[in-house]
């Protein structure tokens, strides 16, 4: 928390507008529109909302096929699941952890429609070259910056690059509402269709803009917006946003430059962030050499009270990416991955803890 969260909250209770698209959504909304340059920004109540959106704009079809990495949360695959298109999984560079572009035109076929960059740990994937790829291919880009915000590559930031953008605002991101997110577009012919997805398949945007003189059902849509509660308290941190960064990354450097001599004197590796990416501390996380090591590290860091966590299982192979999905090529690098990351403990506040949580890492290792 940042302190005027519940200050913000008690605004727009005696404001009186509780529903969704007050004041405090339209600030928080333009105020991603200055910050990140895209041509418009909706709140929605989660960055699975938006990716959900997203999945309805680009018009996936049954049997659509969207390439992603396996290597990421549920809601990327999900999104596009839900309306009968086909996860095409492809995998993970060995630096960022990021999907590797080398390998996505390899896993283009007639019905490809989009292809997800997810940035993981809020470190930009290689947009040059997806975007080229995309445009030759005639496919969508959406970002899944979930894990971006305030993130850059070469110099632009997340959540501008791809037709469109997913970000969260979950208790587990940078910059929080509890539950959150918000959907931007950058492709200025899918603006309109936006909003009337997001507001339950109506026109009610156009209407109360005055630009049709009553409001009707014209395509398929759900409820995606948030209350003006989770936006009043959103702003609050949006306010706070260069700090929160600066704080975190703070903590970020802490971790990176303490254990770079453990690096080098034992078999594991710290993140990798190449030159064109500016990052926003959203994870700091190592490989161990295994997952026998990995599992011993874990256990061993808890019996000290110090909770360290590892993730993704790769989506191909779970229950629901094995019905849905497909793999392109082998995932050898995801399935590393999936069992050599941890993550450690990285949040504001942690610093009072930090020089003891390094020196039994150091310890440890
Ligand atoms: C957190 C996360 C999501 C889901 O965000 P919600 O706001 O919880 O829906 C989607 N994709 C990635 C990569 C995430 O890290």
């Amino acid at each position: 928390m940042t302190g005027k969260e519940l200050w913000y909250v008690s605004q727009a209770h005696a404001n009186g507008h509780l529903a969704g698209d007050g004041i405090f959504t339209r600030k928080c909304n333009a105020w991603l529109e200055s910050r990140i340059g895209c041509k418009k920004a909706l709140l929605t109540h989660s960055c699975t909302a938006a990716l959900e959106m997203a999945a309805i704009l680009a018009q996936i079809q049954p049997g659509d096929e969207v390439i992603m990495p396996s290597y990421t949360f549920v809601s990327t695959a999900n999104a596009f699941a839900l309306r009968g298109g086909v996860p095409v999984f492809v995998d993970v560079r060995p630096d960022t952890i990021n999907i590797n572009e080398a390998l996505i035109e390899a896993a283009i076929t007639p019905k490809t429609r989009a292809i997800v960059a997810v940035h993981y740990a809020g470190v930009s994937c290689e947009m040059d070259t997806i975007m080229a790829i995309a445009e030759k291919h005639q496919l969508l880009v959406i970002e899944d910056a979930a894990q971006g915000i305030m993130s850059t590559y070469k110099g632009r930031p997340l959540g501008s690059i791809g037709h469109f953008a997913a970000l969260s605002f979950h208790e587990t991101k940078n910059i929080i509402s509890g539950e959150g997110g918000a959907l931007l577009v950058n492709d200025p012919r899918f603006v309109e269709q936006a909003e009337i997805i997001r507001e339950k398949g109506t026109n009610r945007s156009l209407f109360f803009r005055g630009q049709v003189d009553k409001y009707t059902w014209v395509e398929l849509g759900s409820s995606y917006l948030p209350s003006e509660l989770i936006a009043a308290f959103l702003w609050a941190q949006m306010e706070e946003a260069d700090a929160i960064t600066r704080c975190r990354l703070n903590i970020w450097n802490a971790y990176h430059e303490s254990l770079g001599e453990v690096e080098i004197h034992s078999k594991i590796r710290r993140p990798v962030i190449p030159t064109d990416c500016g990052h926003n501390a959203h994870m700091y996380y190592l490989l161990l050499p295994d997952l026998a090591a990995r599992t011993a590290f874990i256990d061993s860091l808890r019996q000290k009270k110090i909770q360290t966590v590892f993730h993704y299982v790769p989506l191909d192979s779970s229950p629901m990416g094995e019905k849905y999905g497909r793999k392109s090529g082998e995932l050898k690098q995801t399935q590393m991955m999936s069992e050599r990351l941890v993550r450690l403990p990285l949040w504001l506040g942690v610093e009072e803890y930090q020089n003891d949580i390094i020196r039994e890492i150091i310890a440890e290792l």
